[in-house]
């Protein structure tokens, strides 16, 4: 039987003028997450997003995907119907007979959006509920509360039967909400971070710091794999491997202990304005949660956010460890968070880092390290690769 997805649009159903660009970016982001998994044809009619294979493909693996393209409330797997009731009467027991054969009660529901049907929507669904009584007598109707729901959906091109929507993922299509560059490290909270602020649009550049050797190279794979579970929502990402180490260790050498880490912070802010900046982003996005760490207190992020020259968002910054795991979990990256390898920020890490450092001394620090030149050329030596 020929199957479907039927795809209800999120709040970009609202969005007015706006509402063209919003459609076409979800089209072109739901090509994008099926690349790879057969050929479908998009189109948009009446509210309602179709996507149609036009190849063999696995539909449970085409659901999943979906599921993950943010802008879109809930969607449904369908059957493909001619639009008479004979066809559905044809088709809507075999179709169902697999999630109708372990309910106990269900109720039909019609949706006729094409009023040139001969029946009625109270009609189909009582005549389509007849039908399948009788094929399946174990089953009683609840019209309250039925364990199914089947729908019989009556559009201008053709008739679908489906076993109700799944929620999808929410939010605004990636794209639609500008750009921004996410510092990711191979930790929990900034994975989790990038995932929420593509759930607003933003399409995310990721900036890395690696120091190696203090840092090896399956440090920076596990970034990749991050990544690559956050492309699953995000879309394609550009990783920018930023090389730290010389930085890192003129901070060590020239600078007081205590004020390393928020020195070298600055130094992260102070390199991602100038590759957000080529790559044509307007905010920067870290994990940070107030008080996590000695870094993370609201002196230290004052002093942090002074070196960054865009808008600095810190989606988690409200957020408890758990909440965080939480969605981390969701998205599938914690279990690869909680590798251990080093970071860059783990690295020379001063016993007592001052929680509440003072900028103007900070500052006078950072000038005697002398640290334009290194940030030069740490910006000239990145690395780039397209996660995907
Ligand atoms: P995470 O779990 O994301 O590693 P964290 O709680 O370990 O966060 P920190 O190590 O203090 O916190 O880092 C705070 C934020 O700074 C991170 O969420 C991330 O945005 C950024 N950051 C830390 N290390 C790196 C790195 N190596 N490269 C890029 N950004 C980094
Ligand atoms: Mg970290």
């Amino acid at each position: 039987m020929k199957e479907i997805v039927l795809i209800k649009l999120g709040e970009i159903a609202l969005k007015g003028l706006n509402r063209f660009s919003f459609e076409d970016a979800l089209k072109k982001n739901i090509k994008s997450a099926l690349y790879g998994a057969g050929y479908f044809k998009v189109s948009i009619a009446q509210s309602t997003i179709y996507v149609t294979p036009q190849s063999e493909v696995d539909m449970d693996e085409v659901c999943d995907r979906i599921s993950r393209v943010f802008g879109i409330v809930s969607f449904s797997r369908a059957c493909v119907c001619e639009k008479n009731i004979e066809d559905i009467f044809l088709k809507a027991p075999e179709y169902l007979a697999d999630t109708l054969r372990y309910a106990k009660t269900f109720k039909v529901e019609a949706k006729r959006s094409d009023k040139k049907f001969p029946l009625t929507s109270p009609e189909i669904s009582r005549e389509v509920g007849g039908l399948l009584l009788e094929h399946f007598p174990h089953l009683t109707v609840d019209v309250h509360n039925p364990e199914v729901k089947v729908v019989v959906e009556i559009r201008d091109f053709g008739a679908y039967i489906h076993a109700g929507a799944e929620k999808g993922a929410g939010g605004i299509p990636v794209g639609t909400g500008g750009n921004a560059a996410i510092l990711i490290s191979g930790g929990i909270d900034s994975p989790v971070a990038a995932y929420m602020l593509a759930k607003r649009g933003v399409k995310l550049t990721a900036i890395h710091f690696a120091s190696p050797p203090y840092t090896s190279e399956r440090a920076e794979d596990k970034v990749q794999r991050l990544l690559r579970k956050v492309s699953r929502y995000a879309g394609p990402i550009e990783m920018i491997t930023v090389p730290f180490t010389k930085i890192q260790e003129r901070i060590k050498d020239e600078c007081e202990e205590e004020l390393f880490t928020i020195i070298m912070r600055r130094m992260m802010m102070k390199i991602s304005n100038i590759i957000a900046e080529k790559y044509d982003c307007t905010a920067l996005i870290t994990g940070e949660s107030l008080g996590q760490v000695a870094s993370q207190t609201i002196s230290a992020i004052a002093c942090t956010d002074e070196a960054a020259e865009m808008p600095v968002f810190r989606p988690l910054i409200g957020m408890d460890k758990e909440e965080i795991i939480q969605i981390s979990r969701k998205i599938d990256t914690f279990d690869i968070s909680i590798e251990p390898f080093e970071d860059c920020c783990t690295v020379f890490t001063p016993k007592h880092p001052r929680t509440k450092p003072v900028l103007k001394f900070v500052k006078y620090a950072e000038e005697d390290a002398h640290l334009d030149d290194l940030i030069a050329e740490a910006v000239e030596n990145v690395k780039v690769i397209t996660i995907r």
